[in-house]
């Protein structure tokens, strides 16, 4: 959490094929929206994951702080 979070918002979208779903999540609680999404529907099974389209995207903006990719 940071003072700058607001101006560069960035929605990441979480896709679950179990649930056919589409989650929007901003960057700053994409771990904690997967792992909540995972352990509260599929018992923690690595169920849902960051939508590929974006995961190259994702991955030069936010590599260094998530572990998920
Ligand atoms: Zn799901």
């Amino acid at each position: 959490m940071t003072d700058s979070a607001e101006d560069e918002s960035l929605d990441v979208p979480i896709v679950c094929e179990v649930c056919e779903t589409t989650t929007r999540v901003p960057l700053s609680d994409l771990a904690t929206a997967l792992k909540r999404h995972n352990e509260t529907r599929h018992d923690g099974e690595d169920v849902a994951s960051v939508d590929p389209a974006i995961k190259d995207e994702l991955a030069r903006l936010a590599a260094e702080d998530l572990d998920l990719l």
